[in-house]
């Protein structure tokens, strides 16, 4: 099984900086926090908001999209942590791969841990690369601001070693069969019969404005913003095809943040919405109750329920600890991002799970 790669680089920046990288030593694995923010979104939130942190690849269920060329660094480490430069001589951002893996929303968990699998096995077989000793978590790297990508895979049922094993397996198939030599800091070279992985480069590119009549998955990415951000689109949902009500959501939100007003979304748009709905907080700054909440009840779990709602831009009116019908509403507007939730409007504990999720950085 191989896959396509897309190379679709974001412009130079303070996320891409254009500097080469060394010898590629290891890998870091990501996940990106951001629950139903696709590859694309991704990719779009970089080359626009140039936040001065990035990552090399995203990955989901349809792309494996390089956006930063692998031969340039990427800031998806802190500099400061101590854990890359004891086990591999370097600091991440020098030395390192950052692979981010999507996943959430709408996104099939199955196919994008699919490609992030492959991915990792296609960067190990490139830059001859052993999985079990060159590939490191961030959460291993930065434990104590960091869970990417261990607890994501956790939630799927797949421990770190599960993970280790399907690359390595992955990497097998590659090589044709040939085991790994087991992990050592001087493992000899793989045999260099192994021939490199067929990759396709597609390079798609999304040029904006978007408007009325566009089409595709950066216009089903832009929907899904908009519903984050509370501009239901309640007659065809995220459908890919930007038509009248994709246009009328998208003045609503310009009104509403006092840009002008013409139903295009271009770069200043983009970066708006992507401010409004990516803004990084803790979870551990929003605590949960575990019971089951629902219209009539009041009280101070229906007040922290609200204030995470909140914070995640699924505004439910007034904090006031009443779960009334704007907190409802708020409810369910957050539970239709999610295939696995029913849109009943009543909080439990798969709802918990993904506004967790949702809060998580
Ligand atoms: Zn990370």
């Amino acid at each position: 099984m191989a896959y396509e790669i897309t190379r679709d680089y974001i412009r130079t920046g303070n996320s891409r900086s254009g500097q080469r990288i060394g010898t590629v030593r290891f890998i870091v694995s990501h996940d990106t926090g951001n629950p139903g923010s696709t590859a694309y979104g991704n990719r779009n939130y970089f080359d626009n908001q140039q936040p001065s942190a990035s990552a090399h690849t995203f990955i989901d269920d349809k792309y494996i999209l390089e956006i930063i060329p692998l031969s340039e660094k990427a800031w998806h480490v802190r500099s400061n942590v101590t854990g890359d430069n004891s086990r591999y001589g370097a600091n991440s951002n020098d030395a390192a791969i950052g692979v981010e893996l999507c996943h959430g929303g709408k996104i099939n968990f199955q196919q994008a841990y699919n490609r992030y699998v492959w991915y990792h096995a296609y960067l190990c077989d490139r830059f001859n690369l052993n999985p079990n000793s060159d590939i490191v978590a961030h959460a291993t790297l930065d434990p104590s601001r960091r869970t990417d990508p261990i607890n994501i895979l956790r939630t799927h049922g797949i421990s770190w070693s599960m993970f280790i094993d399907d690359v390595a397996e992955a990497l097998r198939n590659f090589n044709g069969a040939t085991p790994l030599a087991p992990a050592a800091p001087s493992a000899p070279s793989k045999p260099q019969t192994s021939k490199p992985p067929a990759s396709v480069v597609k390079g798609t590119t999304v040029s904006l404005p978007i408007s009325e009549g566009d089409s595709g998955p950066f216009v089903r990415d832009i929907q899904q913003e908009l519903i984050k951000a509370g501009y239901r689109l309640p007659r065809f949902g995220a459908d890919g095809k930007f038509g009248e009500e994709t246009e009328n959501a998208v003045m609503k939100f310009q009104k509403d943040n006092n840009l002008s007003v013409d139903g295009l979304v271009g770069p200043v748009t983009l970066n708006r919405l992507q401010e409004v709905n990516h803004q990084r907080v803790s979870a551990s700054d929003f605590p949960l109750p575990s019971g089951v909440y629902r219209r009539g009840d009041q009280g101070n779990a229906v007040k922290q329920i609200q204030r995470a709602l909140k914070q995640i831009n699924f505004n439910p009116g007034s904090i006031d600890g009443i779960y009334g019908p704007n907190t409802e509403d708020a409810v369910k507007r957050f539970q239709s991002m999610y295939k696995a939730l029913a849109d009943d409007g009543i909080y439990g504990p798969n709802t918990r799970k993904y506004i967790r999720m949702e809060l998580d950085d």
